[in-house]
């Protein structure tokens, strides 16, 4: 079968990033649906809630008091899972018995002082702050000798166990080379030695079938597409027109673009899924080791919504637990046609 969107309902699809497989069985969101549904909670926030620790004035448990902070703020994070200095000791020789310190430092970020804010209604103004706000924690995270790798994300919504709904952010900027990016780092250059120094990500992008069937949203500076192989129903990813290696390298016409079409796409969530969507969102900036093979990397944003339907949960089940190939109930092509037409009627 030569299509490349594929007409059966089943089907492996290489994640050429992640090197694996994606089992696409677009006839599982059929399945007749007895488990457990999420209902849309409504929003009946207050603004300032003095129990919250990332309101402003409110004293954390480990006794610093927020300032009176507006717009974007963030400070670390009080129950680190990384520890800023430990022994330096580690043991690579006994397979059996090795480890090595888990440096690194934990970061809140905080995209607006009122609690009640969601990403999606956030004023153009605060929205452009709150990515700001990642491009300067990048630099100055970078920036440090201990430091390897910035992981900025974002985990949202009760669904998912995220207990405090004050819309923020988090990163972890940790002394080693996490496996995905190692992963993805390997990937992206052998790539481009097999293709002429070509750029993954930007050849993806540049694909008739991408292009055809699988774009959301195209700006000036960047694209909104699901990927051929995605793994979630919805997953989509945010892809600069051009080969920057960390948020560090956007200009500040890409920043601020950046910011209305993650933004764009935050609101599409909530549109399809009928509230303040759940979601885990991720910054593929380059690791910032000196290894030689990060010239290859293209940054990028990834959106893993949890939702598979606007009451149908995700879970990792045992087949994917113990095969590591995540099954996607929709066919990519699919969900970037209703992701387009939300696109479409925002015009
Ligand atoms: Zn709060």
């Amino acid at each position: 079968m030569n299509d490349a969107s594929g007409s059966n309902h089943w089907q492996r699809r290489w994640q050429p990033l992640l090197q694996q497989w994606v089992i696409v069985a677009a006839t599982t969101a059929a399945r007749p649906w007895s488990g457990a549904t999420e209902k849309a909670t409504q929003n009946t926030l207050p603004q300032h809630d003095p129990d919250c620790y990332l309101c402003p004035g409110v004293t954390r448990s480990a006794g610093t008091t927020n300032p009176d902070y507006k717009g974007a703020f963030a400070f670390d994070n009080d129950y680190p899972t990384l520890a800023a200095h430990a022994p330096s000791d580690e043991n690579t020789e006994n397979i059996l018995q090795s480890f090595a310190p888990a440096i690194g430092r934990c970061r809140v970020l905080c995209w607006s002082e009122n609690h009640n804010d969601t990403l999606a209604s956030l004023s153009e103004e605060k929205i452009v702050a709150a990515v700001q706000l990642w491009k300067d924690e990048y630099i100055s995270l970078s920036a440090l000798d201990d430091v390897k790798q910035v992981l900025i994300f974002e985990n949202k919504g009760v669904e998912i166990g995220v207990s405090n709904l004050h819309p923020h952010g988090q990163i972890y900027a940790t002394g080693f080379v996490t496996d995905t990016a190692e992963r993805m780092r390997n990937a992206q250059v052998t790539y481009a030695n097999a293709h002429n120094g070509d750029n993954l990500l930007q050849a993806m992008l540049a694909s008739e079938h991408v292009q055809k069937s699988l774009l959301v949203e195209k700006n000036t500076y960047w694209s909104v597409i699901v990927p051929y192989a995605a793994r979630f129903s919805y997953e989509t990813w945010i892809i600069p027109h051009r080969a920057i290696k960390s948020i560090a390298d956007a200009s500040d016409a890409e920043m601020h673009e950046l910011a209305l079409c993650y933004q764009r796409q935050v609101r599409r969530y909530d549109k399809l899924f009928q509230r303040s969507a759940p979601n885990i969102t991720l910054l593929h900036n380059a690791p910032c080791d000196d290894h030689k093979d990060n010239q290859q990397w293209c940054f990028h944003l990834a959106f893993h919504p949890p939702l598979r339907d606007k009451e149908k949960l995700k879970f990792l089940a045992g087949f994917e637990s113990g095969s590591n190939n995540i099954v996607n109930p929709l066919k990519p092509e699919d969900a970037a046609m209703v992701l387009r037409e939300l696109a479409e009627a925002e015009k």
